[in-house]
């Protein structure tokens, strides 16, 4: 008889922190977005990280890419309700300023920011304040040496590069590090990751660049991520997408929950719908989702079914689900059925029913 294989033990890594977000070592795996917004624009970048927030995003990277950036960046890290990271690129001053105005953790890449006094200058501050460091590889801007050495930025050569770059911090005793290696591909940065795997035991953050628009970047970060999330790598995941940056927090928790590393949030197992559907399941699952969002439901499970084919035994597994029928829909606590509506009246009087559920176990929680 076949067997189900289980996912690989999670490989060992040791723990940093990003602000009060561990990462690495037995925490659990946490999903990361980035902001889309001018850093310049305070306002606007502050409300992007509460939508994010809201949407299960744990830890937060601004980049910060010139000195104005840098002057509103203390005070998006002061009014974020989640840890910031600072990203960085070649300018080191912009590191210590960001250092200063709040940041959890820098996105720098020693390698570029010209020269080990520079590093150390970084170091000594991020020592001081308690912050870790993220050194980001990418396919895409490697080392010129490198790429002539390997001919193409193959898993071979950005694995070197991440090499480089984490000597340079160890050799000033820095040691809280995590470490990125994306390329545009699946293959390869499948393939990077599982080499620096061997190597070193430093917390990785799993993503695939510049993934795509909503459609082939969620496919490809789910592949990509899910065969190493598989073999137990990966301590803090970020699926880019062209696009909204809840979604891919939203994306990021569903891959994981999809195997098992992470509960909680909004769970909804929808059916796909076939030829016995009786009502407009499309519309009632969009309007319930929708309905749902307002609903603080950490751990709670819904589900809707087309039709009392598969609706009462699946809404069994779930704690409020919805089966249709004939230009109505049937809806089920935990299995048990407590309600018969009008197909129009389905989307509110479940939403209703899930406001109660939600009520009841927060009176029990207390
Ligand atoms: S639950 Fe009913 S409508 Fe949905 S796919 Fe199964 S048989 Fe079809």
């Amino acid at each position: 008889m076949s067997q189900l294989h289980p996912l690989s033990p999670r490989r060992k890594t040791r723990s940093i922190m990003v602000g009060k977000v561990p990462v690495g070592g037995d925490a659990p795996i946490t999903v990361q977005s980035m902001t889309k917004t001018d850093t310049r624009d305070i306002e606007a970048t502050v409300a992007q990280i509460y939508s994010y927030a809201a949407a299960g995003c744990e830890i937060v990277r601004v980049s910060v890419p010139t000195k104005k950036a840098a002057d509103a960046f203390p005070e998006i890290c002061a009014r974020s309700p989640i840890p910031v990271v600072a990203d960085i690129h070649f300018d080191y001053r912009l590191a210590l300023a960001a250092a200063d105005g709040g940041a959890a953790c820098l996105r720098i890449n020693p390698g570029n920011i010209g020269g080990q006094d520079r590093v150390r200058a970084v170091v000594d501050k991020a020592g001081e304040k308690g912050l870790s460091i993220r050194i980001g590889v990418n396919g895409g801007s490697l080392e010129k040496d490198l790429l002539e050495q390997f001919g193409t930025a193959t898993p071979e050569a950005m694995v070197e590069s991440a090499l480089r770059h984490l000597e340079m911090l160890e050799k000033e005793g820095f040691y809280q590090t995590k470490i990125s290696l994306k390329a545009s591909d699946v293959i390869r940065t499948v393939q990077a990751y599982r080499l620096l795997a061997k190597q070193v035991d430093y917390p990785f953050h799993l993503g695939i660049t510049e993934a795509g628009t909503p459609f082939g970047g969620t496919i490809r970060s789910s592949i990509g991520l899910g065969i190493l999330l598989g073999e137990g790598i990966g301590d803090t995941i970020r699926v880019s997408l062209t696009g909204d940056g809840e979604d891919e927090s939203k994306i990021g928790h569903e891959m994981l929950r999809a195997l098992g590393l992470r509960s909680g949030g909004i769970r909804m197992v929808s059916c796909p719908s076939c030829g016995r559907v009786q009502i407009d399941l499309q519309r009632v699952a969009n309007e319930i989702e929708k309905g749902l969002k307002e609903i603080d439901h950490q751990g709670i499970t819904y589900c809707v079914m087309g039709c009392v084919v598969n609706g009462p035994g699946e809404s069994k597994d779930a704690d409020l689900g919805v089966a249709g029928g004939n230009g109505e829909g049937l809806i089920y606590r935990r299995g048990e059925l407590i309600r018969k509506v009008k197909e129009e009246d389905l989307v509110p009087a479940f939403l209703e029913e899930a406001r109660k559920f939600k009520k009841e176990m927060d009176a029990a929680k207390i």
